[in-house]
C-alpha cells in the first residue's frame, strides 16, 4: 500500500469510528453544534456506484439505517457504510427517493446556502450569455434537486417538486427578492409529481402584484408568456437556442410546425424568411396564444395556426398528397413512465414517419423528443426506422440538445432529456 493510500485508509477508519461513536452517543459533529439534532443516514455497502460518482439520489433500498430522529423534509447527514461522509441532503420516508443530496460538504443548510446556490446559478447563466430569460435553476444540474426556477425578464416562476425542497420555498423567494428585486414570483406547483412526495398541487403568486401575461423577447422576437395558465412554467426555454438553428433551412420555404404550442418555432421560421407557416396543436388555447404572438411580431399574414390532433391530421394530409418544404415536430413526452416506453416510441415513430411523408424531395425534418426516458440512440433509431418505412433517405444536418441554461451533467442521466435533430430528407 502506498503511503497516501495508507493515510486515506487510516482517515476513513478513524472517521467511521468517530461517526459511529457520535451517533451512538447522540452527539454528532461536535464542531457544528446547530446540527446536534440532525439524523444520520447510513448507506448499505452495496449501493449504486452512481452515488459515489456524483448522482444526488439515494433510493430506499440503498439505505441501511437511519440513526436519530428525523421527519419528512428535514436535512440529514449521509455516510457510506464505512462512516465516510457522503454529504447532506433532505429526507422523505414517503418517497422512493428517500434522500436527495444538496451538498457533498459538511456545510450548514440554511437560507444563506440557498441564496449562494441561486447566485452561483445566475453567474453561470450570465457567463453563457443568458441575461433576460433563462432557466435560472435546473434542479439536480445546479445541486438544488427538485427545484426549477425560470426567469422571464423580471418575473420568476418556481416549482418545488419534492417535500425537502418545498420546505425552503420562502428562503428561495427571499433569495430571488434579494438578488433580482423582481416584479413578481409565481408558483407553478400544479404538477402531479408532487403527489408522490405527499405534497398538494397548487399554483399562484408568491410575491409582487403583477399581470401573469409576461412579455419576453427571445432571439429578437416578442412573446407573451402566460405564467399562470400556460403549460409547465408557461414557455419552453429549453428550445430557445434550437429555434435559432432553423434559420438557414426555412428561407422561402413552406413550413409545417406540429405541436406548435404558442407558435415559437413557427414565428421564428416566418421571421427567418419562410414563405408560409402552418402551426398545428391540439390545444385551442395554445393556438389562440400562437396567433397573438404572431401578431406581436407583425408575422400574422405569413403564419396560420390550426387546432387539431396531429395523428389524425398528418395521416389525412398524407393521403391528400399535401407537401411542405420543412416539417417541424416537437411532441410532448408521450410517457412519464419507463414501463410505457414502447408506447412512446411507437408515437414518435408514427409522427416522424407521417411528417417525413409530407416533405418534398430535398426538404428538411426538424424533430425533437423531450423525455429523458428515450435515449439519444433510441431517438435516432426511431427516426431511422421511420425513414425506412417512409422510403426516405435522411442526412443529418445538426444533432442538438437543450440550451445551455439547462446544463447536462455527465453522470446524471436525467439532466440530458431533450434531443433535437435537423435532417435533410430525400426520396429513395
Ligand atoms: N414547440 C413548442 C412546445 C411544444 S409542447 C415550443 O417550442 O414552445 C407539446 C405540444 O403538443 C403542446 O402544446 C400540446 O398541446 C401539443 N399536443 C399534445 N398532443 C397533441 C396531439 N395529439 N396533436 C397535436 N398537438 C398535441
Amino acid at each position: 500500500m502506498l503511503p497516501t493510500q495508507r493515510k486515506a485508509k487510516k482517515w476513513q477508519n478513524l472517521n467511521g469510528w468517530l461517526n459511529k461513536l457520535q451517533v451512538n452517543m447522540g452527539q454528532r459533529c461536535p464542531s457544528v453544534c446547530y446540527i446536534c439534532c440532525m439524523a444520520t443516514v447510513w448507506l448499505k455497502k452495496q449501493i449504486a456506484p452512481r452515488i459515489g460518482n456524483g448522482h444526488p439520489w439515494i433510493y430506499s433500498n440503498e439505505i441501511d439505517s437511519v440513526k436519530g430522529e428525523v421527519s419528512g423534509g428535514e436535512i440529514v447527514d449521509v455516510v457510506f457504510h464505512t462512516g465516510k461522509p457522503v454529504g447532506r441532503g433532505y429526507y422523505n420516508p414517503l418517497s422512493q427517493i428517500q434522500v436527495r443530496l444538496l451538498t457533498r460538504k459538511q456545510e450548514k443548510i440554511d437560507e444563506t446556502f440557498f441564496l449562494q446556490k441561486i447566485r452561483k446559478a445566475w453567474e453561470y447563466r450570465r457567463k453563457l450569455g443568458y441575461t433576460k430569460n433563462c432557466r435560472l435553476v435546473f434542479g439536480e444540474a445546479d445541486d438544488l434537486p427538485a427545484l426549477i426556477i425560470d426567469k422571464f425578464n423580471d418575473v420568476f416562476v418556481i416549482q418545488t417538486l419534492a417535500l425537502g425542497m418545498d420546505k425552503w420555498k420562502q428562503a428561495i423567494v427571499d433569495a430571488l427578492i434579494e438578488l433580482f428585486s423582481p416584479r413578481g414570483i409565481y408558483e407553478r406547483n400544479d404538477v402531479p409529481v408532487r403527489e408522490l412526495e405527499g405534497l398538494p398541487q397548487q399554483k399562484g403568486p408568491l410575491y409582487g402584484d403583477f399581470l401573469t401575461d409576461v412579455p419576453i423577447v427571445e432571439n429578437g422576437l416578442h412573446f407573451l408568456v402566460d405564467v399562470a395558465n400556460g403549460q409547465k412554467t408557461g414557455h419552453f426555454l429549453d428550445q430557445q437556442d434550437n429555434r435559432k438553428a432553423i434559420a438557414s433551412i426555412v428561407k422561402d420555404a413552406e413550413v409545417l410546425g406540429v405541436f406548435t404550442y404558442t407558435g415559437t418555432f413557427e414565428i421564428h421560421a416566418a421571421h427567418y424568411g419562410a414563405k408560409t407557416v402552418l402551426g398545428l396543436d391540439v390545444s385551442e388555447q395554445a393556438v389562440e396564444r400562437a396567433r397573438i404572438n404572431a401578431g406581436l411580431n407583425g408575422l400574422d399574414t405569413r403564419c396560420t395556426f390550426q387546432a387539431g390532433n396531429a395523428f389524425d391530421l398528418l395521416k389525412a394530409w398524407g393521403k391528400e398528397g399535401r407537401k411542405f418544404d420543412v416539417v417541424m415536430l416537437d411532441p410532448p413526452a408521450f410517457t412519464k413512465s419507463r414501463s410505457h416506453i414502447d408506447k412512446a416510441l411507437t408515437g414518435y415513430k408514427e409522427i416522424n414517419l407521417r411528417g417525413m411523408q409530407l416533405i418534398r424531395d430535398g426538404g428538411f425534418l426538424v424533430s425533437s423528443s423531450c423525455t429523458n426516458l428515450v435515449s439519444e440512440e433510441q431517438f435516432l433509431q426511431t427516426i431511422e426506422d421511420a425513414a425506412r418505412d417512409a422510403k426516405k433517405r435522411i442526412r443529418q444536418v445538426l444533432l442538438g440538445h437543450q440550451s445551455g441554461d439547462h446544463p447536462i451533467v455527465r453522470g446524471i442521466d436525467n439532466t440530458h432529456y431533450l434531443k433535437f435533430l435537423i435532417a435533410e430528407v430525400t426520396d429513395k
